[in-house]
């Protein structure tokens, strides 16, 4: 133990003064030999050089900014399965360690318009791009609404573990709901509303589409709002409009709503002054227990043409087997795929995704290194799975979790990375849904064994844990944990790394510059790496099933799950 915790100190030290120049157990042996077996698990063992050839190979303008589907799809996956073969870990999915992720696009054809009625003969038109955004993820030629009944339903919430129903005492079925973004919480910024101003689930847009559906609503309507959406119209119009991936869906998704949409706050205010209703009134009684839906009195009417396509994507997995409890997994997970190419867009149209999400694919390969190293595999299994189309809406995560190659009431936990540290070491490590799980305490006895702490995401209320992979499995109930680089850079300090992040999302942010520079300071993402290899190593050799704490609103899956029927 003492030893153990002297070699992570020295790590440390190597990796803060030499930048990760060095692996702890010092043996290189330049030729095809194999590398000299690591048998501590504290002990460096990520490559950097190695870790830099995958991220400048995975962001090459060759690899074309690696859009499903495309040539940089197959140049991706080629270079992934190779390297794990060559790596020595076994295909994840029987004896390929390809995953077929079958996909469909949708696109709206017709720019339609939304158009309210309310019973005195006035009309509101809300136009396509500018007011709203009306979709489907219904696969067919034709939806639409009809003289559908408006319902507003507050926060469209139903969470019976906080005693929450937006939808009690009112039946929806074959009407539109009209919901606010986000939750009570974040609108109240109430600690004990919710979870305060960190969004939950039930927060997310997705939630609001799904549960709609659920309650057997043929239309949903998001009011827009910039605070709480995290982001601003122009983003949901960006978003929406233009070819969307999907999933194949069963009955070509007939169980979802009809029209799913957002309309903007200024739309918004007009539709309800139409109904006679106060806007602003219906978000305080929206945020206070007890709400009860509203009958509008106004009626929705769109009708949308779509074009469907399909085409075939892939998740890369591969395995190391675990010694005792292979049946029993631990998962890594990043995603592989990025937004291709654009022509139209400045420069040289390509979007290298260097740090979205080649980092995150270089450190799973790294991680795989470092698993193949060790002397004696992990008693449970390790699962490495480069996941596909997270950019359309975490497709291949979703792909995934509904037919997972191993089941998830097995799946002990998990941890996603996307985008690693390019800015240098530093004290503190991000949990983002810091406080959702058991798994925390794992991670917080690594961290401080390389000297570093924990502290939660900075911007709670952006909802990050419900928006890249892990999620997928998340909410099926395994818990899942999203860990991200640090602010409070060992150099320079906080206000530098918080400006550096700043930097990165006003500039690079799924834009064509998030490109790989040889001058990037990987310190960050070694120490990173480095600790996520020990987080590993704990849950895959110990015997621990960490749960998710009390109130979360996926513990009650994950208990139904792991009781035996
Ligand atoms: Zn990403």
């Amino acid at each position: 133990m003492t030893q153990k915790l002297i070699m992570s100190l020295f790590a440390v030290i190597i990796i803060g003064v030499f930048s990760g120049c060095d692996k702890s157990d010092g043996e290189k042996t330049g030729d095809a030999l194999p590398q000299t077996k690591s048998d501590s698990a504290s002990a460096s063992v990520i490559d950097e050089e190695t870790y830099r050839r995958h991220v400048a190979t995975l962001a090459s303008d060759e690899f074309g900014g690696r859009r499903p589907n495309s040539k940089g799809e197959e140049l991706t996956v080629d270079y992934l399965v190779s390297t794990f073969k060559s790596l020595g870990l076994s295909p994840g999915n029987g004896d390929s360690y390809i995953q077929k992720v079958p996909l469909i696009s949708v696109e709206v054809t017709n720019r339609p318009a939304l158009t309210i009625n309310d019973n005195k003969g006035n009309t509101l038109v809300l136009e396509y791009g500018k007011e709203q955004v009306v979709s489907t993820r219904r696969q067919i030629p034709d939806s639409e609404l009809l003289n559908s009944e408006v319902v507003f339903v507050g926060y469209g919430i139903n969470a019976p573990e906080r005693n929450w129903n937006d939808y009690a005492n009112v039946d929806v079925k074959g009407k539109t709901v009209i919901v606010l973004i986000n939750d009570p919480g974040f609108a109240t910024q109430n600690p004990n509303l919710f979870n305060g101003n960190s969004m939950t689930y039930y927060g997310r847009w997705t939630y609001k589409y799904d549960e709609a559906a659920r309650q057997g609503a043929t239309g949903v309507i998001i009011i827009h709002d910039t605070k709480p959406a995290a982001y601003p119209w122009a983003t949901v119009e960006n978003s929406w409009i233009g070819p969307q991936f999907d999933i194949r869906r069963r009955d070509q998704g007939k169980d979802l709503a009809a029209v799913e949409s957002w309309i903007n706050k200024e739309k918004a205010t007009a539709l309800f002054e139409m109904a006679g209703i106060d806007l602003t009134a219906m978000y305080q009684r929206a945020q206070t227990p007890g709400f009860e839906a509203v009958e509008m009195n106004l009626t929705a009417s769109t009708s949308l043409k779509t074009q469907t396509n399909e085409v075939v994507s892939k998740n890369v997995a591969a395995l190391i087997k675990g010694s005792e409890k292979p049946e029993e997994i631990f998962v890594y997970m990043a995603h592989w795929d990025h937004l291709g190419i654009d022509a139209s867009a400045a420069g040289d149209g390509i979007f290298n995704g260097a740090f979205d999400n080649a980092t995150g694919t270089s450190g799973l390969l790294e991680l795989a290194a470092a698993f193949s190293n060790l002397k004696s595999s992990p008693r449970r299994s390790v699962l490495f799975l480069a996941v596909t189309a997270e950019e359309q809406g975490l497709l291949g995560s979703h792909y995934y979790a509904a037919n997972p190659l191993f089941p998830l009431q097995n799946t002990v936990a998990g941890l996603n990375m996307d985008g690693l540290n390019n800015i240098g070491a530093t004290h503190d490590v991000t949990v983002i849904g810091y406080g959702f799980s058991q798994l925390d305490g794992v991670a917080e006895i690594e961290a401080n064994k390389q000297g570093r702490v924990l502290a939660a995401d900075r911007e709670a209320e952006k909802g990050k844990y419900f928006r890249s992979d892990h999620f997928e499995l998340a909410k099926l109930g395994v818990p899942m944990m999203y860990l991200k680089g640090g602010y409070d850079h060992k150099e320079n300090g906080l206000d530098y790394g918080l400006m550096k992040s700043a930097e990165y999302t006003a500039n690079h942010y799924h834009r064509v510059s998030d490109e790989y520079h040889a001058d990037w300071n990987v310190s960050g993402a070694l120490d990173d790496l480095q600790l996520y290899f020990q987080i590993g190593t704990a849950i895959s050799n110990g015997s621990d099933w960490p749960n998710w704490n009390d109130g979360s609103e996926f513990k009650a899956l994950r208990d139904a799950q792991r009781t035996p029927h």
